[in-house]
Formats: structure tokens, C-alpha cells, sequence
């Protein structure tokens, strides 16, 4: 994966490509070092498959630390497991009361299956306008972006109220450990967790364009299925702990949970393009699943948005080709909506087992570490300030506040009791479905479009949220 050498001489093509491609319609300086800066992130390869060793991000960090050289912005190093290194930047304010931002974008980008891709994961190549590989979504774009704004700033020398610090962390691709997790526990306050930006936002749905405030919650429990060991001749009659196993997976994976029609679901619905029966349809609780179809690209996210979705994902059992195994088990992976407990994991499962339960049925239910889902509110001053970056480049759209179900660093800042948004923002082809699908998808990429856009969004929400008060900003107030 740290074929680093290699990729040097392959990847100035591209680039020089790029230049070539993009000058022609939009390419600012500034986008054009978005591009460039997140060519070199993707070709660190900074891939982390969850064990503690992978990942390696220090590349990413001396990317990061060599690119805001000599900007002004004040530098932290931390490294809680050797490679795993978050790079801080600090860009200081002048009034001590006034409120920091954070920008938090991860360097860490997900494993790939190479044979599926059409072009290779880890050159970074433009091509007719698309930046290409592993982390183009999934958000080295974003973090570039990052980098290139608070470059700016510190550069600038434009005065700022509060501070700027802008987080460049490891592993938030395995739980964030070694990243945001650990920071927020053992160096607190190097990170404010006071009003924080970070990834997945910015697609559009209908004539509205998503900003990101919330992320369900987990409640991963365990499925031990008890047997009796035989000799594998002797099948008749046996207790076959791998086939207790994948029945209770099957049934959890059948299971339909009941949907949760909140406020936010109903604005999804109105804004996503429908007929009026569809409409309905996905309103009505009796009809929503039946109804998920409609949804097209976006179906998956529908459904993980407005129900407890529970997906086993994890299945063991047996050794030895001709012993009948005596204990299997399953791990299911399970996301809670706002407002859901651990509770409604377990009765959920409970009610998916059936007779298959303990104490009466042989399969036992072990409980995981939980996480609440968490929400921040669709009102305030940053919240304002993305709305007016969006509505300054889509006139004729609305700002949808949507939850993601998957995890991000947002968590993090919001148990701290602070604000966090997932932001971006991409260009009209972008709805949620082809998002979701490109997303640790195969053939990850991104347009220099949305990069352009992205970039020129944050610049204006970061210059305008710490302006001191009475200036006068890009943004306006
Ligand atoms: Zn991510």
C-alpha cells in the first residue's frame, strides 16, 4: 500500500491533465489547489482496515503540515499509536470570547477491492474533470478543502474573532480510536468542541441541498448459538450450533422494524421528486416499505433513515470439516434513530428470534458498547451561515437538514455539547443515491466542480462565522 515512490513519476501526468481539463471551465487558484492537494492525499494511501497498525496517516500529516508551511497557523502533532498521527492547525482569533470553528476532516480512507475498479484506486488522477480514487468522497476532498481555507486565512491575515482550527485526523474509519476519540478524551480543548464542520453533506434531493445534523446511533449485540458437538457422519438429530447460527441471522436480517416518521423524514419526502402516490405512500407507516422502491438510488438511505435497521454481518461456527460445531455465533451490527435505546435493540431482536431466544430458545443475546444517535439543531448562527453558502450558489434551492446513518467524527463534538454539521457542497448531479453508492464504493470519484464549490462554500462560512463583530465579510451577515 506504501508504494510511495512509485506513484511519483505516474502521478504528475494526471495533474498536468488536470490543469489542462479544468482551466478551460472554472479552475480557480484556489480550486486548482484543492485538486492538486487532494491528488497527493489519495496517493498516500493512508488505508485503514480497522487493525491498529494500518492506516498510517503520518503521511497524510506531513502532506498536510508541508502544505500550511509558513502559513502562520500554529501546528500540534499527536500520535496515540505509532503512525497514527492527527496533524492541528490553529489559526488564532482576537477576541478570547468569541466562539472557535472547527473543521474536521479525517486523513484515513477505507480498504478497496482493486479487480472491481476501472482505473487504479491510489493515483489520484483528474480525467475529463474528476478527480479519481479511494477517499475523492470519503472525504480527502473535503479535508483539502479544509486545508486550502484555513491556508488562506492564516495567510490572509485577515482578522478572525474566534479561532480557526482546522483537525486533520486519523482513524475515523475504524471508530475514530486513535483519532477524534482519543483526542476529545485525552487532550481536550485541542480540538473545540464548540461549533464544528465536518463530511457528508452538500448533495442535492429534489430542488433542496442536504446539510447533515445528525447520525443514528449503534447498538451492536452478539448472538450465541448453543448446540452439542457430534461427529460429522452423525447429522440426524444433531444440534448444529452453525445452523441455529444462520437461522438467527436470517431472522434478524428478515425482520421488519416498524418506521419512525419524524420531522425529518417528512421534509425528505417533500423534497425528493415523487409522484403524489408515492408521496403518500412513503408517509404512511402500513405502506412506507412497499413503498421504499420509489425512492430509486436514494431507497437504501430511505429505508436506513426511518427505521432501527439491524444487518448480521459477522457469522462463525465450526472448525473441522467432519465435526458438528457446538457454539456459533452472529454479530449484528444495529443503528438506532434519535430517541432509541438499547432497549428497543433488544426487543427488536427479541421479537426477531421468536422461539429461538433464551432462556427457552438456544440462541443467548450479548450487549455491545452503545452509542445514542446524535442531532444538533437546524437553527442557529452556523447553521445560518451554511444555509446562506448554499442558497448563494443554488438561488432556487432550500437547505434540507438530513441525518446520515452511518457514524462521523460529528459525534464526538455533539456528546461535548457542541454543534456539528456535515458539510459540502456538490455540484446538481450529485442526489444522495449516487453519493451513497460511490461512498466505500468501487470507482470513487468526484468532479472539480463540486471540489470548486466546496472550497468556496467553506471559505465563505469560515470567514463569515468568525469575522469580528461588525466587519464586513464575502459572506455578508
Ligand atoms: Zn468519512
Amino acid at each position: 500500500m506504501s508504494s510511495s515512490s512509485t506513484s511519483t513519476v505516474s502521478t504528475r501526468t494526471p495533474i498536468r491533465t488536470t490543469t489542462t481539463t479544468t482551466t478551460s471551465t472554472s479552475a480557480s487558484p484556489r480550486t486548482a489547489q484543492v485538486v492538486s492537494l487532494l491528488g497527493d492525499l489519495i496517493r498516500n494511501a493512508c488505508v485503514n482496515d480497522g487493525t491498529p497498525d494500518s492506516g498510517q496517516e503520518v503521511r497524510n500529516a506531513r502532506t498536510l503540515v508541508q502544505f500550511l508551511a509558513g502559513s502562520g497557523a500554529e501546528v500540534e502533532l499527536v500520535e496515540p499509536h505509532p503512525g497514527r498521527v492527527s496533524a492541528i492547525f490553529t489559526v488564532r482569533g482576537t477576541d478570547p470570547d468569541a466562539p472557535p470553528l472547527s473543521l474536521i476532516g479525517h486523513t484515513d480512507v477505507v480498504p478497496v477491492d482493486e479487480e472491481n475498479w476501472s482505473f487504479a484506486p491510489f493515483a489520484g488522477e483528474v480525467v475529463d474533470g474528476v478527480v479519481r480514487g479511494r477517499g475523492a468522497l470519503d472525504m480527502l476532498n473535503l479535508t483539502a478543502a479544509m486545508a486550502v481555507v484555513t491556508r488562506e486565512v492564516a495567510t490572509s491575515g485577515t482578522p478572525l474573532a474566534g479561532d480557526l482550527v482546522f483537525a486533520a485526523v486519523a482513524d475515523e474509519e475504524a471508530g475514530s480510536r486513535f483519532g477524534m476519540d482519543w483526542i476529545t478524551t485525552h487532550r481536550p480543548g485541542l480540538v473545540p468542541t464548540e461549533n464544528a464542520l465536518t463530511e457528508s453533506g452538500g448533495l442535492h434531493v429534489g430542488s433542496h441541498v442536504t446539510v447533515t445534523v445528525g447520525e443514528k446511533g449503534g447498538a451492536p449485540r452478539r448472538l450465541v448459538a448453543h448446540g452439542r458437538g457430534g461427529h460429522g457422519s452423525l447429522p440426524w438429530g444433531a444440534a448444529n450450533a452453525a445452523l441455529l447460527a444462520a437461522d438467527a441471522a436470517l431472522r434478524v436480517a428478515g425482520h421488519r422494524t416498524r418506521p419512525v416518521l419524524d420531522a425529518r423524514w417528512r421534509a425528505f419526502v417533500a423534497a425528493s421528486p415523487l409522484s403524489e402516490a408515492a408521496r403518500a405512500a412513503l408517509l404512511d407507516p402500513e405502506r412506507l416499505d412497499d413503498a421504499l422502491p420509489e425512492l430509486g438510488t436514494s431507497a437504501r438511505f430511505g429505508h436506513a433513515v426511518s427505521h432501527l435497521t439491524l444487518s448480521p454481518n459477522v457469522l462463525r461456527s465450526g472448525s473441522k470439516g467432519n465435526v458438528i460445531p457446538g457454539r456459533g455465533q452472529v454479530d449484528v451490527d444495529i443503528r438506532l434513530l434519535p430517541g432509541q435505546t438499547g432497549d428497543d435493540a433488544d426487543a427488536a431482536v427479541a421479537a426477531a428470534l421468536g422461539d429461538l431466544a433464551a432462556p427457552a430458545g438456544p440462541v443467548e443475546v450479548l450487549a455491545g458498547p452503545a452509542r445514542d444517535a446524535s442531532v444538533s439543531p437546524d437553527h442557529g448562527r452556523l447553521y445560518d451561515a451554511l444555509v446562506g453558502a448554499v442558497t448563494a450558489r443554488f438561488p432556487s434551492s432550500e437547505v434540507l437538514p438530513l441525518l446520515t446513518s452511518g457514524g462521523t467524527d460529528a459525534r464526538f463534538v455533539r456528546e461535548r455539547g457542541g454543534v456539528a454539521y456535515g458539510f459540502a457542497l456538490f455540484s446538481d448531479a450529485w442526489d444522495v443515491g449516487r453519493f451513497r453508492s460511490l461512498f466505500h464504493g468501487d470507482d470513487e470519484q468526484v468532479d472539480v466542480e463540486s471540489l470548486r464549490l466546496t472550497v468556496d462554500a467553506l471559505s465563505e462560512v469560515v470567514t463569515g462565522f468568525l469575522a469580528p463583530v461588525g466587519a464586513t465579510t464575502e459572506a455578508g451577515r
